[in-house]
């Protein structure tokens, strides 16, 4: 089985639902970029600081902040025997920044140990999804108040925190992500297919659906 699972996909489309549910079943670190560069933020880091003003505008973060965020986050122990990767790369400069840290930590190849998956579904049902997401701050669980609502409004069924809006999740910034993903993340389909690891799944689905044909995806290859 392959041991680094990259996802790919337009905001919204639940990847990160699904990448967590992977990381658990495999056994495997669930890398996050966006929320790696939130804490940097939290905790006002140097690469926090200018991190900040492109996320907070729909844009993506230079690739010299984000490399070294996620070279430094694949150098760690638990990254040895494999990765899931949700949010990065999302350029083709970032996808060949990740070739290359590969080689420098020289434990995988991209082509050989890599696969993507495109989560592919309708651009207009996203803004609506994420414009209505929720997440516990506290205990990292995401809700859609339309798909997958707390059963008490605004509080985690799992811990009671108070659930928050991302401040990227209104709708100015989130039209401005897709064309974001439109320019610099959709090629990177073309960029996958030629390199021979490109899976496609049908996003359009429930949590549910979706979870059972991405593990017939990574199970059956
Ligand atoms: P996400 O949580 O994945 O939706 O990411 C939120 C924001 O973080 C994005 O809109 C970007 O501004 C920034 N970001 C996350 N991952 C990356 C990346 N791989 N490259 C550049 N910016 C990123």
């Amino acid at each position: 089985m392959k041991k680094i699972f990259i996802f790919l996909g337009p905001p919204g489309s639940g990847k990160g639902t699904q990448t967590s549910r992977l990381a658990d079943k495999l056994s495997l670190p669930h890398i996050d970029t966006g929320s790696l560069l939130r804490k940097n933020i939290q905790d006002e880091t140097e690469l926090g600081i200018i991190a900040k003003g492109f996320i907070d505008k729909g844009n993506l973060v230079p690739l010299k902040v984000v490399s070294e965020v996620i070279k430094d986050r694949l150098s760690k122990d638990d990254c040895l025997d494999g990765f899931i990767l949700d949010g990065f790369p999302r350029s083709i400069e970032q996808a060949e920044a990740l070739s290359q840290i590969l080689s420098e930590l020289g434990k995988f190849d991209l082509k050989e140990d890599a696969m993507a998956v495109y989560f592919d579904i309708d651009n207009e049902l996203l803004i609506q999804r994420l414009i209505n997401r929720r997440s516990c701050p506290k205990c990292g669980t995401i809700y859609n108040l339309i798909s997958n609502p707390p059963k008490i409004m605004d509080y985690c069924d799992i811990c009671d925190s108070k659930l928050t809006i991302r401040k990227d999740d209104n709708e100015e910034t989130a039209r401005a992500r897709f064309v974001t993903y439109e320019n610099e993340t959709a090629p990177l389909y073309e960029f996958f297919k030629q390199l021979g690891i490109l899976k496609e799944l049908k996003a359009d689905g429930s949590i549910s659906e979706i979870w059972e044909e991405l593990k017939k995806i990574v199970f059956d290859e």
